[in-house]
């Protein structure tokens, strides 16, 4: 008997319906291949008030699924970065964010994560593949097919699963079990810091395009603006212990004063307060912030992206972006699988190798990104180590210092092979590739070109 007859049969199977999980459902939908996806939540877009920082890599994919006209309507571009010590006192100011639309298409921005979400799922032509307020209660692989139980007592198939599921993700559980020497999320899933985010009304003194970040130890503060200068701001608290996943704190809006109310005195602007930004708080939520790399992301025809796999500080504003990177290299690496599909089953052999493929192209990308990111959450908390030295090249970094890092970083970003790029998309190539052939005449020649120079920026 065929799979297909003792229950409903899909090619691909999405658990999740966050960033990684509608990347993965847009990009589907675009190529016409059948999938389902499960989402636990009520809804796409639920209203949690978080906001998400969009970078030039994510931005590129999100291009190609057809959505950065929309997603732009409800953003300004990232412009000044003023970096502080406790005292309020200025260590940096950089400007390298306002150049990026110009050197490389795209500018960072930021916006709220419900908008975000809310414009992927609206991108979705068929809204029937997405099912929300179903949760994934099991999976289990066999040779053939995944089955897959569901909250509403039903069971499906399918060739593949997706574990877009978060960093308590169940998918990746099923991994984990089927390993030689089986592990647990707790081996490497930790958590050292927690986060309260909150949205604010604008304020005089803090304009559209501004970001801060103070340093100093025990609780501290980052400042992002989105469009018309709504402040989105992260208080990052260092817990002084370590916790295992499953003994990591959970929060309620209880535990969100008494963090913010301690650092309301430090100065963001000389005019204006944390105190002053937490007055015009629209929303709070606080968040364990955990952090780990999962050691498997595949069985035969069981894989992980995003959180599930590679859960960072977002410190760096890179989790969602490289949610959509992950996403984005599983699908190239199962092009292949998909052409070859047969009575609407994906070949096994090509499968596993093509889950063995992204595992082995992303993990290491995914993983130096996780680990910088962690670095800098450290730094802001004055933690020592690598933490140090990054606080303490900042008052010397120039704009073209910080533009080359981020090409440096943005060089391997991948796109979506099958869909085209727009004219925007094309000239982030051939950016990145004449950025190279700077870099390259710079080492042969010898000239003792600085970092502004190559980008052609004034100091
Ligand atoms: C405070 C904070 C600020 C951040 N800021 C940024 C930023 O500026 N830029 C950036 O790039 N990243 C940022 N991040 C990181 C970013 O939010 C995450 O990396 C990103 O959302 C991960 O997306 P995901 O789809 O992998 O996982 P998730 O967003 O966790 O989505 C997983 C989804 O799966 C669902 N689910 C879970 N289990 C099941 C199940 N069994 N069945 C069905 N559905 C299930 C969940 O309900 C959820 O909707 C931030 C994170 C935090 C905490």
């Amino acid at each position: 008997m065929s799979p297909s007859a003792i229950a409903q049969h899909y090619q691909v199977a999405i658990v999740g319906g966050g960033i990684a999980g509608l990347t993965l459902a847009l990009a589907l939908e675009k190529q016409s291949i059948d999938y389902i996806l499960f989402e636990s939540q009520d809804s796409l877009t639920p209203d949690r008030g978080a906001s998400v920082g969009l970078q030039p890599n994510g931005l590129r994919i999100l291009d190609q699924l057809g959505l950065i006209d929309e997603i732009e309507k409800h953003t300004g571009t990232l412009q000044r970065w003023r970096h502080l010590d406790g005292e309020g006192e200025l260590i940096s100011e950089i400007k390298a964010l306002g150049y990026y639309r110009s050197q490389i298409g795209y500018g960072p921005l930021f916006l709220e994560r419900r908008k975000l979400l809310e414009i992927m799922a609206e991108g979705l032509k068929s809204k029937d593949a997405a099912k929300t307020g179903i949760r994934v209660l099991s999976v289990k692989e066999s040779p053939e097919v995944v089955t897959i139980g569901l909250s509403n007592g039903s069971c499906i198939t399918a060739d593949i699963v997706i574990g877009a599921d978060g960093v308590r993700s169940c998918v990746r559980d099923a991994i984990n079990v089927t390993q030689p020497e089986p592990f647990q999320a707790d081996d490497y899933i930790t958590t050292q810091f927690a986060c309260v985010y909150g949205i604010s009304t604008p304020i005089d003194g803090i304009s559209e395009g501004d970001c801060f970040s103070i340093y100093r130890p025990g609780a501290t503060i980052l400042i992002f603006t989105g469009q018309v200068g709504a402040i989105f701001w992260f208080v990052f608290e260092d817990l002084g212990h370590t916790y295992s996943l499953s003994t990591t704190p959970r929060y309620t809006s209880d535990d969100i004063d008494e963090v913010c109310t301690s650092i309301a005195h430090l100065r963001i602007t000389p005019a204006v307060c944390f105190g002053d930004v937490y007055a015009k708080r629209s929303v709070a939520m606080k968040v364990p912030l955990e952090e780990g790399l999962a050691p498997s992301w595949h069985t035969n025809r069981m894989v992980i992206v995003g959180d599930a796999a590679h859960k960072m500080a977002p410190t760096a504003a890179m989790g969602a972006n490289q949610a959509i990177e992950s996403s984005t290299t599983l699908l190239n690496e199962l092009q292949e699988t998909f052409s070859k599909s047969k009575d609407g089953f994906l070949p096994q052999g090509l499968l596993t190798a093509a889950l063995e493929r992204y595992t082995e192209s992303r993990k290491p990308r995914a993983g130096g990104i996780a680990q910088k990111a962690g670095i800098i959450c450290r730094a802001q908390l004055l933690h020592d180590g690598p933490a140090a030295a990054v606080r303490d090249e900042l008052p010397s970094l120039t704009d073209g210092d910080w533009l080359f890092r981020g090409f440096m970083g943005l060089a391997d970003s991948p796109v979506i092979a099958v869909l085209p790029l727009s004219s925007r998309g094309e000239f982030f190539g051939q950016a990145v590739e004449q950025f190279w052939k700077r870099v390259r005449a710079r080492q042969n020649s010898g000239l003792n070109m600085t970092n502004l120079d190559l980008f052609g920026i004034e100091g």
